[in-house]
C-alpha cells in the first residue's frame, strides 16, 4: 500500500495478569524503541488497558483493544463501548476475530457494526478475515473473504477502508504453527486490496493489510518482505518478548 510503515500488532488473547504484563512491557520496550522500520501496536484485554495506558504512554508503542460494542452506550451489560477505549488511550481495535465470531456467532452485520462504530470515535478498526480449511480446499476462500469485505462496503461503503486496518487470517493457521505461504497470503492480499479498490479505489491506497496466523521469528522474514504484506498481527508470539521482537525487527 502507499500507507507509511509496517505494522506489527500483538493480540494478547485472553492471556497475562498485572504482574506479567508490566515484565512483557518491560522486556519488550527497549529493543522496540529501537526498532524504528516498525510501528508496533500492543491489544490487550480490557482491563489491562489502563496498566497498558501507564506503560506505554510517552513510548513509540500503541495500544488497543481485542473487541468493542457495536452501540453508544446503554443497558447492554458486559459490553464495552468505544468511548470507553478511548477514554484510556486506546487507538486499535481488532474487530471480528475468528475466536470471537466462532464462539460468539457473531454475524458479519454485528462485525460491520463494530467497525464503523470504533472509526466513529476515531479508532483504526483492524478487521479480521479469513476462511477455514473446508474453504479453502473447496476453493472457495476468496468467495469467502469477498463476503466479509462486501457486508462493510454494503453497508457503509468502501469508503469505510479508508485509513483502516484489514488483517488476512486464514483459521487453519491461528494457533496451529501452520502459516500460509507468503504466495498464499499475497494472492490473498491482492484479492482483499482489489475488492476494496472496484468500490473506493482512494480508500483501498491508505488501507493496511495485515497478515495474521503462526506468525514466528522464522516465517516473518518472507512474510514481512513482501510488498503486498504491509504488516503481521501475532498471537502466541507476541507473548514471549524475545520472539516480538525478532518478529518486529523482521520488518525490513
Ligand atoms: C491471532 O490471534 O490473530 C493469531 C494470529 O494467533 P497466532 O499468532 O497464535 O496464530
Amino acid at each position: 500500500s502507499l500507507a507509511s510503515k509496517k505494522l506489527v500488532v500483538a493480540n494478547w488473547k485472553m492471556h497475562g495478569n498485572l504482574m506479567r504484563n508490566q515484565q512483557l512491557i518491560q522486556a519488550y520496550l527497549p529493543a522496540l524503541a529501537a526498532c524504528t522500520r516498525a510501528e508496533v501496536v500492543v491489544c490487550v484485554p480490557y482491563p489491562y488497558l489502563a496498566q497498558i495506558q501507564t506503560l506505554l504512554t510517552g513510548t513509540s508503542v500503541a495500544w488497543g483493544a481485542q473487541n468493542v460494542a457495536k452501540y453508544e452506550e446503554g443497558a447492554y451489560t458486559g459490553e464495552v463501548g468505544a468511548q470507553m477505549l478511548t477514554d484510556f488511550g486506546a487507538r486499535y481495535v481488532i474487530i471480528g476475530h475468528s475466536e470471537r465470531s466462532t464462539a460468539y456467532c457473531e454475524s458479519d452485520e454485528n462485525i460491520a457494526e463494530k467497525f464503523m462504530m470504533a472509526k466513529r470515535h476515531g479508532l483504526t478498526p483492524i478487521l479480521c478475515v479469513g476462511e477455514t480449511l473446508l474453504e479453502r480446499e473447496a476453493g472457495v476462500m476468496e468467495r469467502v473473504v469477498g463476503k466479509q469485505l462486501e457486508t462493510i462496503i454494503r453497508l457503509f461503503g468502501g469508503e469505510a477502508f479508508a485509513g483502516s486496518i484489514v488483517s488476512y487470517e486464514p483459521i487453519w493457521a491461528i494457533g496451529t504453527g501452520l502459516a500460509a505461504t507468503s504466495e498464499q497470503a499475497v494472492a490473498m492480499h491482492q484479492f482483499i486490496r482489489e475488492s476494496v479498490a472496484a468500490s473506493d479505489k482512494t480508500a483501498a491506497d491508505t488501507l493496511k493489510i495485515l497478515y495474521g496466523g503462526s506468525v514466528n521469528p522464522q516465517n516473518a522474514v518472507q512474510l514481512l518482505n513482501q510488498k503486498e504484506i504491509d504488516g503481521a498481527l501475532v498471537g502466541r508470539c507476541s507473548l514471549d518478548a524475545e520472539q516480538f521482537i525478532k518478529i518486529c525487527q523482521a520488518v525490513p
